[in-house]
């Protein structure tokens, strides 16, 4: 009994009331124009010259790459202009002397290398075409672009974006270190190295995984409703959104595309509200933070990701074992359990161990709705090293583990819900999709040489032909990634619940909010900002290029478009 109760104490203290959700997401709200109109606050809110979302309706192959932790992946995606795309992928392991290599081009050299192998065997046609064409023509403009691959670079290091494929390295983390490289255009580091090896490849994009994951969601999205927000729950938490431009008041340099009025702004969410004046701060949070690597910062990642949810559990369940008068893992041989033998906890338990608990602990904790725990139970033995341990403690391990889960989905709602409310996307006029331009106003655009409005006008023309339009004007989309919002049961569920308590949104807001996967962010979403920024780089190009997708449109036409190669 005395355990229940203490297990439900505990509970008690992780509750975000719907005044807590509400203050939040006011603070959020702040936070976000803070973040817009100056550097150095503690949402970065920054610009990444991102400029438009697809609809679904784009097509063509282009690269994506993308270096991570520990492996280095090469993917071609084709886009089918249909919201369906088919990609190839590889991926290598990155040799750990290159982590720490003296110079930043043997690590660059090696990412090229992987680049050609690639293509060599995947796209070997594309590539001999190259081939002969450079041997048969003989000044730089005199190459076809179409034989060039736009290629999107997915780096996840800290880096200060200067324009679409232009950022410097700021540090290294995880492990890499290799000073040379700090400061520089990784873009430009990688684009030399394949220079060298003379690959058709054009470094086009510089990709952040959350703004991968919002163009990956806009284009596989059902409809032609563009996304407005993708946000990652997985290791870490962020989320990317699309922002009028005028509403980004800091300074901005560099090149963009003004013409669409809106840029994707990473939010760098994780730092969200730092000085703790709304979040809540549990003495368990506390203790996290304090012996973390950096304390006080990375404040609302610390009460949501799966980093962290696990650790959070276990300083919890260690505060109680701590207590002598709470009998938890205690039991001598209980009638209840049913291996009749005492509970021990092992040595080497994960429990004694700081960040040795894994999150995916908490969704087995909720999955398991037996009346004896047994899934649970033996999760327990397995992962927190307790042996037989009884159906209290396990009730006890689901309690705790519940109320760390919700508290974690209820601020991740409140940040969506602070988005949709910044935004606007709930009011009407905001929300409507404009009526199908003719032809020939479209055309008109075009030999004016408003092409961003000529192209987002042939998109929803194309995409009208193609069946792919529906009245959603009343739709608010949204794209998710990361094993949390994927794995953890109902983690959806509850943010909703915390949405409808934010008036601004309440349940028939709530309801028009749609929420979905997005897979392979990091390939497809970073062919997509690779295409986006491909358009911007070659107008003229892409000026004929809708011309020829418009004829074959017509002002009548129900004939889906052929694909334009
Ligand atoms: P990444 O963030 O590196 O892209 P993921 O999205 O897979 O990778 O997230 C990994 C994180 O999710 C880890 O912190 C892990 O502990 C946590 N995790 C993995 N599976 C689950 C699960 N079933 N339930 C809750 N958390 C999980
Ligand atoms: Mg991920």
């Amino acid at each position: 009994m005395a355990v229940e109760a203490e297990a439900k104490r505990v509970a008690a203290e992780f509750e975000l009331t719907d005044d807590g959700v509400r203050n939040t997401v006011a603070e959020f709200v702040a936070e976000m124009k803070a973040g817009l109109a100056k550097d150095g606050t503690s949402m970065s809110q920054i610009p990444t010259y991102v400029t438009g979302v697809p609809n679904g309706t784009e097509k063509g192959l282009y690269l994506a790459v993308d270096l991570g932790g520990t492996n280095f992946r090469v993917c071609s995606i084709q886009l089918n202009g249909d919201t369906t795309f088919n990609l190839v992928q590889s991926k290598v392991a990155i040799p750990r002397e290159l982590m720490v290599a003296q110079t930043a081009k043997e690590l660059f050299a090696f990412l090229a290398k992987q680049i050609e192998t690639f293509l060599r065997q995947h796209h070997n046609d594309h590539f001999e075409k190259h081939l002969r064409r450079r041997a048969t023509v003989s000044t730089p403009e005199g190459y076809r672009d179409e034989h060039v691959f736009r290629l999107g670079f997915t780096f996840s290091f800290p880096v200060k974006q200067v324009g679409i494929n232009r950022g410097n390295l700021i540090r290294w983390t995880k492990g890499f270190n290799i000073p040379d490289a700090v400061g520089k255009d990784v873009c430009q580091l990688l684009q030399t190295e394949i220079d060298l090896l003379k690959l058709p490849v054009k470094v086009a994009a510089l990709v952040n995984d959350t703004v991968g994951t919002l163009m990956a969601r806009s284009y596989t999205s059902p409809g032609k409703t563009s996304t407005l927000l993708g946000a990652i729950f997985g290791t870490g938490t962020n989320g990317a959104y699309v922002e009028q431009l005028s509403k980004i008041t800091k300074p901005m340099i560099g090149d963009y595309d003004k013409t669409t009025g809106e840029m994707v702004v990473n939010t760098e969410w994780g730092s969200f509200d730092n000085a703790l004046k709304v979040l809540p701060n549990t003495e368990y949070d506390a203790k996290l933070d304090r012996d973390s690597v950096n304390p006080g910062i990375q404040m609302f990642e610390k009460r949501i990701s799966g980093m962290f949810l696990g650790e959070i559990l276990r300083i919890a369940l260690v505060a109680l074992m701590n207590k002598p008068d709470v009998p938890l893992f205690r039991d001598d041989n209980s009638s209840h359990n049913d291996y009749h033998s005492t509970t021990t906890i092992d040595e080497t338990s994960p429990l004694h161990t700081q960040w040795a608990v894994d999150s995916s602990i908490l969704s087995i904790a909720e999955a398991d709705k037996s009346v004896g725990l047994r899934a649970l139970r033996q999760q327990i033995e397995k992962n927190l090293g307790v042996s037989a341990a009884s159906i209290e403690d396990a009730a006890a391990v689901k309690e705790i583990a519940h109320a760390i889960a919700v508290r974690a989905a209820r601020l991740s709602g409140a940040a969506v819900a602070a988005i949709v409310i910044h935004t606007g996307r709930l009011n009407p006029e905001a929300s409507s999709v404009p009526q199908p331009k003719s032809t020939a106003a479209i055309k008109e655009d075009i030999l004016k040489g408003n092409l961003a409005e000529a192209a987002s006008a042939t998109a929803n023309k194309l995409a009208d032909t193609a069946g792919l339009s529906v009245n959603e004007e009343e739709i608010v989309d949204v794209g998710v990634d990361g094993s949390l919002v994927e794995f953890y049961p109902g983690f959806e569920d509850y943010m909703r619940e915390a949405m409808r308590a934010v008036p601004e949104i309440g349940a028939a807001g709530e309801r028009r909010i749609r929420i979905g996967i997005a897979k392979d962010g990091s390939g497809v979403g970073a062919a997509l900002i690779a295409l986006v920024a491909a358009k911007m780089e070659q107008n003229n190009d892409y000026a004929g290029d809708l011309m020829q997708r418009l004829e074959s449109v017509g002002e009548t036409s129900e004939n889906v478009i052929e694909d334009e190669k």
